[in-house]
């Protein structure tokens, strides 16, 4: 408590006297924890927090979505997923409505549980829905290794896996985006390392600090972000050495490296961004649903006022839609930042919607 009332005063002096500063956490961890330590109601006026593009699910489009209910109302088809994809909308139903309709949608916890239920049920073919950041990709991975090495042939990834620098450099060109600093994800440097991160710096003259998720390593990575506006330089550092690395995992990368390319990817709300995605190498196409057997999905324009998009570049802050806390709750979420956990609009509603500032 002592460090964190430190930490609060070092703030308010280095942020006395400044214009309007926003601060962007790119990570849904990040959300959650920020909202859940209160550190939002302890800052001084001046200084704004701002969710971007953190939650995985969030960020998956309908297409995927779509998909992926496609595929599971396939004939011996068995879909294994994490629990907060179930209720995600796509352009029309959602994996529970087909689940409830009588596709065979199972939630697993851990990428591995999907082998063995590949294993189980030999007749049938297993879609892993591999969604997910740079911190979720290695297990992804190292699962298509595990089939390979064990004989599974009927256990195949739909992927959705995207990449957290490239999207940055979007915001950073985004004029609608306004940002003093990004608040960068701990689990995802703890992989790509602190250095993957310099860009913002060197190319973009912006200050980032990579930080932990207690509230104590939040506030110090704030300090640091504040600090180097205060010195006039922009810099990157790193505030979880605890964890992080220059270089980050060097087995998580290399066995990301053994199965992935990257690949361009569509991101809800910031549309297609180059070399943000992983896709399968071809040694690996066996376990790639798409290119194994691949799906047409029909298109449909959906009419949603839901305003996720704008929500997901900090563009808008949640309480802005319209929907917020009236048609969209969590129990009846309209978009998918309010059905994760790590959604910015289901944190703001679980947390205190209007009470906080932006
Ligand atoms: S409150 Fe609901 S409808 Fe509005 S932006 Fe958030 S998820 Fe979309």
């Amino acid at each position: 408590m002592a460090d964190t009332l430190k930490l609060v005063k070092k703030i308010s002096r280095l942020a006395d006297g400044k214009k309007s500063l926003r601060f962007m956490e790119v990570c849904g961890t990040h959300t959650v924890a920020i909202f859940r330590s209160g550190i939002r109601q302890i800052l001084p006026d001046n200084v704004e927090l701002v969710s971007g593009p953190g939650c995985p699910v969030c960020v998956t489009n309908d297409d995927y979505i779509d998909k992926a209910i496609a595929y599971s109302r396939r004939k011996n088809f068995i879909v294994a997923t994490f629990g907060d994809m179930l209720k995600v909308p796509g352009s029309r139903s959602s994996l529970a409505a087909a689940s409830a309709e009588g596709a065979d949608v199972r939630i697993v916890y851990s990428p591995l549980d999907a082998v063995k239920i590949a294993e189980e049920n030999s007749r049938k073919q297993i879609i892993f829905l591999a969604v997910g950041f740079e911190t979720t990709a290695p297990t992804a991975a190292a699962t298509v290794l595990a089939a390979q090495a064990r004989g599974v042939k009927n256990l195949f990834m739909l992927s959705a896996q995207k990449l957290v620098p490239p999207t940055l450099r979007v915001l950073l060109d985004d004029a609608a985006v306004k940002v003093d600093g990004f608040l960068l994800p701990g689990h995802v440097a703890v992989v790509i390392g602190a250095k993957a991160f310099n860009f913002l710096a060197d190319e973009f003259k912006i200050s980032g600090a990579i930080g932990g998720f207690e509230a104590d390593e939040i506030l110090s990575a704030l300090v640091s972000l504040l600090e180097q506006l205060d010195s006039g330089r922009a810099q990157v550092t790193n505030n979880y050495r605890a964890v992080v690395t220059d270089e980050g995992n060097v087995a998580a990368k290399k066995i990301l490296s053994q199965v992935y390319e990257v690949t361009d990817a569509d991101w809800r709300g910031l549309g297609k961004i180059p070399a943000s995605g992983l896709r399968m190498r071809d040694e690996f196409a066996a376990f790639d649903i798409e290119r194994v057997e691949p799906i047409e999905i029909e298109r449909v324009e959906k009419k949603s006022a839901c305003r996720c998009g704008e929500v997901l570049r900090g563009v808008i802050k949640p309480t802005d839609c319209p929907l917020f806390g009236k048609a969209c709750k969590p129990l009846h979420a309209i978009g998918p930042c309010m059905v994760s956990v790590e959604g910015v609009c289901a944190a703001w509603f679980k947390y205190g919607g209007n009470n906080f500032k932006w």
